[in-house]
């Protein structure tokens, strides 16, 4: 079974999420707890929260991904910024009790010419305040294409990150291919050469999610524009390899390509015939 859906940012409310998800043959969503810019969280409707939980039982729902707003950044050197984003942070955590058992992932934010030390330390510091012995979210650190002065770049930097927190077990990682790629991690030509350094440096037992979005730009260029999947320099091939792969199938697929509704259902659709069952 290929757990896969798509961003999801048309619908009012958490039911409607899990209805848009299933209208496009979706088992899984990505989804943000409050306006991506960071405003204040969307008030806290019990009953509507339950009924998402309750529909997402009924129609097998694999895991689902929140993402936090990308205005928090927890290693700003700005230290109202900081602040700022542990509180997003712990609210939207606050939230995510309500539905156990899912993710919780953020981007480790931009260093904005601290010394990159500093910055981690900051990134683990937050996540040593907010995260509990037994929460029931796991909270994944993305990777990042490495644009201006963002962190979480390398495996090595996620892994200094994860050095510093205490609470281990509570934390994930997902992968982003048109991010890897933007990078400099050669998906298309050294798939397994990548995933074998990922599992030396922070372990592939840390890997729960993967957005599946392709790249308009070649390897390396730092720039983090998501293209169509099978329209960009990644290609449909590379993404078929990377649904298929034995240490990867697994894991909880997001679409984050320009799409709507439709164009995501046909995205799901393609990749879902293309998966080896
Ligand atoms: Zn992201």
């Amino acid at each position: 079974m290929l757990n896969i859906g798509s961003h999801l940012s048309s619908a009012k409310g958490f039911l409607n999420l899990g209805k848009d998800a299933l209208k496009i043959d979706a088992n899984t969503f990505q989804f943000f707890l409050r306006n991506p810019r960071g405003t204040r969280a969307k008030a806290l409707n019990q009953e509507d929260i339950d009924s998402l939980r309750n529909f997402m039982m009924e129609h097998h729902f694999g895991p689902i991904v929140a993402h936090a707003p990308y205005t928090l950044n927890a290693c700003s050197s700005n230290a109202h910024t900081r602040e700022l984003a542990q509180e997003m942070f712990h609210d939207d955590l606050a939230i995510m009790k309500h539905l156990p058992g899912n993710y919780y992932n953020f981007h480790p934010g931009s260093h904005l010419g601290q010394d990159k030390d500093t910055a981690i330390s900051f990134i683990s510091s937050m996540l040593n305040k907010e995260l509990k012995p037994g929460q029931p979210t796991m909270v994944l650190l993305e990777t990042m294409a490495g644009k201006g002065t963002e962190i979480g770049r390398t495996f090595q930097e996620l892994r200094e990150i994860i050095d510093q927190v205490d609470l281990q077990e509570h934390i994930g990682i997902c992968f982003d291919a048109c991010h890897l790629s933007d990078f400099g991690y050669d998906i298309v030509h050294n798939l397994d050469g990548i995933l074998d350094e990922f599992d030396r440096i922070i372990g592939l037992g840390y890997l729960h999610a993967f957005h599946i979005n392709d790249s308009q730009n070649p390897p390396g260029s730092h720039k983090d524009r998501h293209a169509l999947i099978g329209n960009g320099y990644i290609g449909l091939e590379t993404i078929v390899q990377i649904i298929n792969h034995p240490l990867l199938r697994h894991l909880t697929f997001i679409l984050e390509t320009p799409a709507d509704l439709d164009g995501h259902a046909g995205e799901i659709r393609l990749l879902r015939s293309l998966f080896q069952d």
